[in-house]
């Protein structure tokens, strides 16, 4: 296995180098979004220097230029996830509008009177309330897997759930509070036994799992460009290219339609059908860059480094008297959520802030999910594999004088 150089690495990400007051910067807050790599930066400045014009149908230099860059960011996406075709690989503006795009429009034609949405209980408001505004539009019913103590999915639960009534089954790949790593292989197969699709919110697993469509053969799959080291402002959606041709369009504009007339229009084929109006083509370039330094890096490094630094944050925290962990499923990843007994998730944040410590505090999007063990919110320290054990000997220092502070 190749090592990963993580001096050569941090030095990739300009905004890592930076000083908070007097303290250097420790980013633990990777769940919510990543940190860009020199090449993404230097892409999109190249872009908007040298590459600029709108795209397709231009017959100009440039927006043939800008189209070839646009679509080669397609081709790159499709690898990552390894999908069977570009066709199957609809740009959005991120995992949520993914995620509305599905509900909406799938959800329309196939959600009536009775009919279920199967979900679980450690969803992100992404994949909870898009859903909960088609059922209640089309008299459908969100039904919730629940979880164990330790954050995993009770499958025996999710079997019984599954029935005649159930349509469509939506879940994370992983825990963007918990970390964890669903049993999305099972869900699927299951799913699939009884004909019912299945989309896979993998905003949290592509970041550090590799993604495979066709060996998971999910039917739909959503993920953001800045959750992966990538621009704001995109995401991506995969749907089985028969799936998304039977489905209408969610936005209507240019680029989308194949003959418009003021009696009526027709839609092209998947993934400009998905596509109305201008992209953002600087962000899909940009993504692109970002897959390309991941690939670089490699998976099985970033694995190996990210589930050293979990593990060992995990032991440390520990050592603090009045610790309480969530998450303790055997397959996680990125993510360290806890409590700290007495002490109010917001002081926490604001005092590891004060020593140049960035993590989260509150519900991450998943009231639902906290609700269940008893509280609003937790302090989420997550992890790429930029961050070092260095680091989190800081952040627990800096926590264990927090817990005698406020002891
Ligand atoms: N799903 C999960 C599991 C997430 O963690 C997030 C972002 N926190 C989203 C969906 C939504 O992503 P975005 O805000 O980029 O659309």
């Amino acid at each position: 296995m190749k090592p990963l150089d993580i001096e050569s690495i941090r030095s990739d990400f300009p905004i890592l180098q930076q000083r908070v007051g007097d303290r250097p910067l420790i980013y633990f807050d990777n769940a919510a979004s990543t940190q860009k790599p020199e090449p993404v930066i230097a892409s999109i400045d190249h872009y908007y220097r040298a590459q600029h014009a709108n795209i397709h149908r231009g017959v100009h230099h440039l927006s043939q230029v800008a189209t070839e860059a646009y679509e080669a960011a397609r081709t790159t996406v499709a690898g990552f996830i390894n999908a069977a075709s570009t066709h199957e690989v609809v740009v959005t503006k991120g995992a949520t509008e993914s995620i509305n795009l599905v509900a909406a429009s799938w959800g329309d034609a196939h959600l009536g009177p009775g009919d279920e949405v199967l979900i679980s209980t450690l969803e992100h408001h992404a994949n909870i309330v898009p859903w909960q505004m088609i059922c209640e539009r089309k008299g459908a019913r969100l039904r919730v897997i629940p979880i164990d103590d330790a954050g995993e999915i009770l499958l025996d639960e999710y079997t019984k759930l599954l029935s005649e009534k159930t349509k469509i089954v939506a879940i994370a790949y992983v825990s963007n509070s918990l970390g964890t790593v669903n049993p999305v292989e099972t869900m699927i197969e299951q799913a699939h036994a009884r004909g019912v699709p299945v989309l896979l919110d993998a905003a949290q697993a592509a970041p550090h799992l590799p993604i495979d469509v066709q060996a998971l053969d999910c039917d739909f799959l959503v993920f953001s460009g800045h959750k992966v080291f990538g621009p704001t402002g995109i995401g991506i959606l995969y749907g089985k290219e028969s799936l998304l041709n039977a489905m209408q369009p969610y936005q209507g504009g240019g680029d989308m339609i194949e003959k418009v007339t003021f009696a009526n229009t027709t839609f092209r084929r998947a993934p400009e059908r998905f596509e109305a109006g201008t992209p953002p083509i600087a962000e899909a370039i940009g993504l692109a860059e970002a897959i390309k330094y991941m690939q670089r890096v490699g998976h099985t490094a970033l694995q190996a480094w990210e589930a050293d630094i979990l593990h060992y944050a995990t032991e440390r925290i520990q050592e603090i008297s009045g610790i309480q962990i969530y998450g303790q499923a055997q397959r996680k990843v990125g993510v360290l959520s806890f409590t700290l007994e007495n002490v109010h998730p917001q002081d926490i944040g604001t005092a590891l802030d004060l020593d140049g410590i960035a993590i989260r505090t509150g519900h991450h999007c998943t009231m639902p999910l906290w609700q269940r063990f008893g509280l609003d919110g937790s302090n989420r320290a997550s992890f790429a594999f930029y961050n070092t054990r260095a680091e989190v000997d800081v952040f627990i220092e800096s926590l264990a004088r927090i817990q005698k502070m406020f002891a």
